[in-house]
């Protein structure tokens, strides 16, 4: 029997939902995302989050990073105002509407004082990848009182709920509500089909996707994408599901039966809003 507290993500309800500049618009208003990721030892994530964000029509992206990261942000993205930080501090950064917090930003001290500046502001913070290490190891970081929408696979997920990745496995949309609850997050649960969960709401079910997307980047893409959604004034929820809609979608349309890598992923991503929204 189908359950009522679940809903299968339509391209109607994605067409309906994405943000679309009107007349008046300026680059501020459209949402201006910041991104803190990369590190040193991690620099690629930087680029690819940076990336995603800017194909999914944020006004402006806002990077704050070291200096390895922002070397190859910079050469990757003029579009990009980039801040280079000597202390972990966002002070410097300027206005945003949203922020995405983790991809290659590494775990240790550094890192966990940034996290922590970050989510202290009060504009929605999308947490990923390292981000979300740094949570499980102190969940005190989500302490906020504005949106927190987190985008683990099942093996960030397990560590966050220190339960086991294969009970996740088999039970997604149980664990996926289940962190919803405890965390009081909105989720977004990678793999083969993305699941979005948020207290109070049907956990919405995305099957867009292929198999070429499980490749090293794709999911740093990803919360580039779903990251300027937030900016752009989606809620979590609805971010989190356009987001894993469109990044779906930007694989299928990279991959047409090969292999794909993830900066094609987010190049991808405006044919993928064209094909949502153009309808016949
Ligand atoms: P990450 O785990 O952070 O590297 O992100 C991987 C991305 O690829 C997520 O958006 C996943 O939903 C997607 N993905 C991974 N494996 C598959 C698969 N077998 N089929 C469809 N999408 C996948
Ligand atoms: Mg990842």
């Amino acid at each position: 029997l189908p359950d009522p507290d679940v809903a299968a993500l339509t391209r109607g309800d994605v067409e309906d939902l994405l943000p679309r500049p009107g007349d008046e618009s300026d680059k501020y208003r459209r949402g201006v995302l910041g991104v803190a990721a990369g590190s040193d030892r991690y620099t690629g994530a930087a680029v690819l989050a940076v990336g995603g964000a800017l194909r999914a029509g944020a006004g402006m992206v806002r990077y704050a990073g070291t200096h390895e990261p922002v070397a190859l942000v910079r050469a990757h993205w003029p579009e990009a105002v980039i801040t280079p930080l000597e202390r972990p501090s966002i002070d410097d950064v300027g206005r945003v509407q949203a922020w995405v917090l983790g991809p290659g930003l590494g775990t240790g001290d550094w890192a966990h004082e940034l996290a922590a500046r970050v989510l202290a502001s009060n504009v929605p913070v999308l947490i990923d990848a390292d981000g979300l290490t740094l949570v499980a190891k102190d969940r005190g970081l989500l302490r906020r009182t504005a949106p927190v929408l987190i985008t683990p696979h099942a093996g960030e997920l397990a560590r966050l709920l220190r339960a086991d990745r294969d009970d996740i496995e088999a039970a997604r949309l149980d664990h996926a509500r289940r962190a919803a609850a405890e965390l009081g997050v909105t989720v977004l649960l990678k793999g083969s089909t993305t699941v979005v969960a948020e207290d109070a709401r049907p956990v919405r079910v995305n099957r867009t996707g292929t198999p070429w997307l499980a490749t090293g980047g794709t999911g740093d893409v990803l919360s580039g994408v779903a990251g300027a959604l937030l900016a752009q004034g989606l809620s979590c929820y609805d971010a989190a599901s356009c987001g894993a809609y469109l990044h779906g979608v930007a694989g299928h349309l990279a991959a047409d039966g090969a292999p794909l890598t993830a900066a094609e992923v987010a190049t991808s991503v405006p044919a993928a809003i064209r094909a949502v929204t153009r309808t016949a």
